[in-house]
């Protein structure tokens, strides 16, 4: 009996110490998983980042601080007032170079960009893909006041920011417009914001470029408007809004969200959104905006089929690339 009743109570505090140490194991795995979970956490890019307590997802952007990015400012701006939950942490760049390298290291995660440095980086192997244009138009190949026309254009140096440009395009059109070559002048590479102050001190005598810059010297009066970008391209494409590939995969939801309140914001800038946009996010003056304004349009940032099979045409026509991604390849449609 006495054994009995002793075993009978060393089975209880046996039962006893059991529960305890289930109840202590419960607790440690509970504490522990998302330490474990956090440590396997590389499903989201290093620049992107979605709270465990479902707060918004970021999504960092690259822009240089022009006219033609307006499309992405608006989309922040309705995001934001939106509590949406979705954000976008704007990075900003002072080249093409800086944020294309940014863009190719996964550094950031997607960018409003020159579209052919975008095809160019595809067809090297960087994935990367186009979600809509930047802009319409928006270009004007501005030369100084001693350049009377087209065919005066004879014999002067042009300068375009990059060999891998729309601005590259529109100057091999407005030379064959006035019965001139690439042959008859000299085109130089120069950074955007030297470009007014080249043209005024006599160093260049025309250029195309992302804007304000050839509205600072048209309002400044150290040049006129040659060539609005629409008598030379109808509708031209030059920026588009790139995500990268790996980005989209991993964060399918957020991406397309991103498109489509980016295309929302595209049709939100009129005339009046588009000035009070520019005026907020680029430190240019009011005149300049205006001027510049005028010849840009945000209203369909589509990619069609059409418009990049005409595109890739002038870009393997003028000798920018070869062989430029397929519509497939590089073009994206949110869902
Ligand atoms: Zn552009």
């Amino acid at each position: 009996m006495k054994n009995k009743l002793f075993y009978k109570t060393k089975n209880k505090i046996k039962n006893k110490i059991k529960n305890k140490t289930i109840a202590i194991l419960l607790v440690f795995i509970l504490l522990a998983t998302p330490v474990i979970l956090s440590g396997c956490g590389s499903a989201t890019s290093a620049a992107s980042s979605t709270n465990s307590d479902g707060a918004a997802t970021t999504v960092t952007i690259g822009y240089l601080p022009i006219t033609h990015a307006l499309p992405v400012f608006e989309e922040k701006e309705l995001l934001d007032s939106e509590n949406s939950g979705v954000k976008i942490k704007l990075q900003k760049f002072s080249t093409w170079t800086d944020l294309m390298d940014a863009l190719d290291a996964g550094k950031i995660d997607g960018a409003s960009v020159l579209i052919e440095l975008a095809m160019s980086a595809k067809s090297k192997g960087i994935d990367l893909k186009a979600v809509a244009l930047g802009h319409k138009n928006g270009n004007v190949l501005v030369a100084s006041n001693a350049v009377k026309d087209g065919a005066d254009l004879k014999g002067r140096t042009i300068a375009i920011p990059s060999t891998q440009s729309s601005h590259n395009i529109l100057v091999n059109e407005a030379l064959e417009k006035a019965g001139l070559t690439t042959g008859d002048v000299t085109i130089k590479e120069l950074s955007p914001t030297e470009m007014p102050s080249s043209l005024a001190s006599g160093a260049i005598d025309a250029y195309c470029v992302a804007e304000p810059f050839g509205a600072a010297s048209v309002a400044k009066g150290y040049g006129h408007v040659l060539y609005e970008s629409k008598d030379l391209w109808q509708d031209s494409v030059c920026c588009a809004f790139v995500l990268g590939g790996s980005f989209i995969e991993k964060n399918k939801d957020a991406a397309d969200t991103i498109v489509k309140k980016y295309n929302e914001a595209g049709s939100k800038l009129d005339a009046a959104t588009a000035e009070s946009v520019a005026e907020k996010y680029l430190s240019q003056p009011s005149d300049v905006l205006q001027e510049s304004l005028q010849w840009i349009s945000f209203d369909d940032l589509t990619i069609t089929r059409e418009a990049y099979k005409d595109l890739t045409s002038r870009v393997v026509q003028y000798g920018i690339s070869p062989n430029p991604p397929s519509y497939d390849d590089f073009v994206y449609s949110a869902n």
